[in-house]
């Protein structure tokens, strides 16, 4: 499946910037498809994790 672009401090739920050290620290970074994202709570972090491939989807816009 084609995944969209998302920037290396996008939280790619909501689509805020996120610090990805600070995510780390938090424990709020998943590794996907090769690479890390970082989360800006525990939410997105959550609903990321059980279903990646919905938020990394060519058609998905982030939002709150
Ligand atoms: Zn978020």
């Amino acid at each position: 499946m084609a995944h969209r672009t998302v920037a290396p401090n996008e939280d790619p739920v909501c689509g805020m910037t996120v610090d990805i050290e600070q995510a780390r620290a938090k424990g709020l970074v998943l590794e996907e498809d090769g690479r890390e994202f970082g989360f800006c709570g525990k939410g997105c972090f959550l609903e990321f994790r059980d279903d990646p491939e919905t938020y990394l989807a060519e058609g998905y816009s982030p939002s709150m």
